[in-house]
């Protein structure tokens, strides 16, 4: 009997359906565990979690038996907690963070993924500094107990955590450390400059680091770009730079056997979900070459 492997993808959330329609999305693709947006992740409008069809959707996953420990909420772009030059931006973000956290607990969900941000026109140094003051502020409000993931980023402009240093340091200096967990995301750290290829490697370098039991979330993408770009454009899964046998290392890794493992590769076209070519693939083991253009 193989493990049980905690394997899913970006799903959506829309009108009528909501939440439940979310569940029904990431069965439909073969997945174990699932990612989503609690509203549009460009703008603040939100519906209210009462219309979200939450006791719905939750009343389905008990019946299939996920696991809820196991799930992700994906915080908006429009939280920039690293923005030093515009003080309204930072007093939005951590409100809007704050809500975040409120809107992710509703639906019985404790891993919240958060880009820690970006320094735009301040310093880099400082725009970490600000990211501790924010998940501060928004932490110590919070009665909830979920944890925000803080991703590895590409390091496209003025990204901050876009190495383990920078996000152990946020980490470190944080007064609510036992709040805070880390999302790796492969295409990330593969466009920052990291070896992906070596998934022992990074592993022990992120337990040396950060860690290891900080790790909540894997993003399993593969890139456009090569290592070290500082792009940030996530490509299907072996037709990238990375790899399927590379991606499928992250996979089947003992070390990491409990983290859940999300997919956010592009869609081929506007009305096909490229994920359950994909997770069947990476839960099989056999890449089937040219596998987007029977999609
Ligand atoms: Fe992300
Ligand atoms: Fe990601
Ligand atoms: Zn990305």
């Amino acid at each position: 009997m193989q493990n049980k492997m905690w394997l899913g993808s970006h799903v959506g959330m829309a009108a009528p359906d909501y939440y439940l329609g979310t569940v029904k999305e990431a069965i439909s693709y073969g997945s174990t565990t699932f990612m989503f947006y609690t509203g549009a992740p460009q703008n603040s409008a939100r519906t209210p979690i009462s219309s979200l069809k939450i006791k719905e959707g939750r009343e389905l996953l008990k019946n299939l038996g996920f696991d809820e420990a196991k799930l992700v909420v994906h915080a908006p772009y429009i939280i920039n907690l690293a923005n030093t030059i515009k003080p309204e931006s930072f007093e939005f973000s951590t409100q809007f963070l704050l809500k975040e956290l409120f809107r992710t607990a509703s639906f019985g969900i404790r891993l919240l993924v958060l880009h820690p941000g970006s320094a735009v026109g301040g310093d880099e140094k400082e725009g970490l500094n600000q990211v501790v003051k924010g998940l501060d502020l928004a932490l110590e409000e919070d009665k909830s107990d979920v944890i925000v993931c803080l991703e590895t980023m590409a390091g496209k402009g003025k990204e901050v955590g876009k190495t383990f240093e920078e996000i152990a340091y946020i980490i470190n200096n944080c007064k609510y450390k036992n709040r805070l967990g880390v999302c790796l995301d492969t295409c990330h750290i593969n466009d920052a400059g990291y070896e992906v290829g070596d998934v022992d490697g990074i592993l022990d370098e992120f337990d040396k680091t950060i860690g290891l039991d900080r790790l909540k979330v894997i993003h399993l993408n593969d890139s456009k770009n090569e290592k070290g770009s500082h792009k940030d454009r996530h490509e299907n899964i072996g037709y990238g730079t990375i790899g399927f046998d590379v991606l499928l290392k992250w996979v089947h890794s003992e070390r990491i056997k409990d983290v859940p493992k999300i997919l956010e590769t592009p869609w081929p076209s506007k009305d096909k979900a490229p994920y359950k070519e994909e997770i069947s693939m990476l839960i099989e083991g056999s890449y089937i070459e040219n596998w987007r253009d029977s999609l």
